[in-house]
């Protein structure tokens, strides 16, 4: 009920705020957009200028103004009741894993580097989970009350989901980050938490951005950021079968590859492992969303290292994380991090000229700053559906989109990172210039 009652007085309460953040972000890039155009001009996008995001802004508040046209009602889930068990003896068996998120971090302070040092490191090949736990801790303990930390969900074989939460919790206008829900894709983890750290350190500094110190502008919005939502899948992208704790998760594992071998979908054991990009079930996260779930027909019918859309839309741990978020809190916008390309894609041929207005908005924005190509994805369909954004935009009403990062092979190597944290440093600070509002 939360989701379908949310939905509508968001959109229309943001309709006159988005002009004013359009204009706002439009004179920002008009003066210090400067500092960005290496990054812009490196790809030549017939659709993106600036031209295009203020015009979008002056068709948005005219058509607003003369036809009230309310927004569409989310169409209803068509989820069954889930029927409840009364123990979960899964669920107990993952919590007794010795998951260091269980641990007391403390006893990690050795390893925090030095005052003046960066904590996240970005030198190393693999940026693990353990060590995202420990810079999640590293980090609350450098810049005390400046983020929350929340375990959303544990996952089969025994990892937490972590939500970051930073910015005015009590803003009417929330956005959420996931990244990394394809295992091989975690170049992207490693970015959420470069992004969180370079947040922390221009909010200590009062640094600005556009005409706005950090400080005023996170004051008028809250960011939900899903460092590393696949944490099961990405310890068999980084370490293979030796990246898993449970029996079950191995048997599964190793089930997925005789039966991806069988089919055509497999050659060595290493680089299947590499190119994983399901969970720990053999699900791929992204075809879990109940968004034509039913109607999917583009992938195997059972699991495997990509396609297997599970036993039930939603049926998964972390497809239940993410979509708590959006239950909790009143989140206008939802961006998944992918890999890879340098695109965004947005617009799934949406039929709601508002929401289809909003989703071009935040495009161009982020076209803008990280100079990736808009793309057109499509209205879900039987090959292609379950996903995440498809999911927010067609069933929530929400504003969603995808961006994929790198011009590399998933894995992405660590020496294209520098690419992507130039494209990628400001777009939590430019979220919040867009989304942010004075209450
Ligand atoms: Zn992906």
């Amino acid at each position: 009920m939360k989701k379908t009652n949310g939905k509508t007085p968001i959109l229309l309460k943001i309709v006159p705020f988005l002009i004013m953040a359009a204009a706002i972000v439009f004179l920002y890039h008009t003066v210090s957009i400067g500092e960005q155009s290496e990054t812009s001009s490196e790809v030549q996008s017939d659709e993106v200028t600036v031209d295009s995001v203020t015009s979008l802004a002056g068709d948005l508040g005219s058509q607003t103004q003369a036809d009230a046209t309310p927004t569409p009602t989310p169409k209803p889930k068509s989820t069954p009741t889930p029927t409840p068990t009364p123990v979960d003896e899964d669920l107990l068996l993952r919590q007794s894993v010795d998951d260091i998120s269980t641990h007391d971090l403390a006893g990690y302070l050795s390893e925090m580097p030095a005052e003046g040092e960066d904590i996240v490191s970005t030198a190393t090949e693999v940026y693990t989970y353990e060590q995202m736990v420990k810079d999640i801790y590293f980090l609350s303990q450098r810049y005390p009350d400046l983020f929350d930390t929340n375990i959303l969900a544990t996952t089969v074989d025994g990892r937490a989901i972590y939500e970051i939460i930073i910015g005015n919790q009590r803003s009417s206008h929330h956005v959420l980050i996931q990244y990394s829900i394809h295992a091989r894709e975690y170049i992207n983890t490693l970015l959420a938490m470069c992004q969180l750290e370079d947040y922390l350190k221009n909010m200590t500094a009062g640094a600005s951005y556009g005409d706005k110190t950090y400080p005023d502008l996170f004051s008028g919005i809250c960011i939900h950021l899903i460092p590393n939502s696949n944490p099961d899948g990405i310890a068999i992208s980084q370490f293979g079968e030796a990246g898993l704790r449970t029996q079950g998760a191995k048997d599964t594992l190793k089930a997925c590859y005789e039966f991806d071998q069988a089919s055509g979908r497999a050659t060595d054991f290493e680089t299947y492992c590499r190119r994983f990009k399901a969970n720990a079930n053999g699900v791929d996260l992204n075809k879990n969303f109940d968004v034509g779930w039913d109607i999917y027909a583009g992938g195997p019918t059972q699991p495997s290292y990509e396609g297997y859309h599970g036993t039930a839309p939603e049926s998964e741990a972390e497809t239940k994380a993410i979509l708590s978020v959006t239950d909790t809190y009143p989140v206008i916008a939802v961006i998944s991090y992918h890999s890879e390309g340098d695109v965004i894609f947005w617009n799934y041929e949406l039929e709601d000229e508002q929401l289809l207005a909003f989703d071009q908005q935040l495009a161009d924005n982020l076209a803008q700053i990280t100079g990736y190509t808009k793309r057109i994805s499509k209205k879900y369909n039987a090959s292609l559906s379950g996903g995440c954004s498809d999911y927010y935009v067609w069933v929530e009403g929400r504003i969603a989109l995808t961006i994929e990062t790198g011009e590399d092979t998933c894995p992405i190597r660590i020496n294209v990172f520098p690419n992507i944290w130039r494209d990628n440093q400001f777009v939590l600070p430019m979220l919040a210039s867009l989304y942010g509002v004075t209450e």
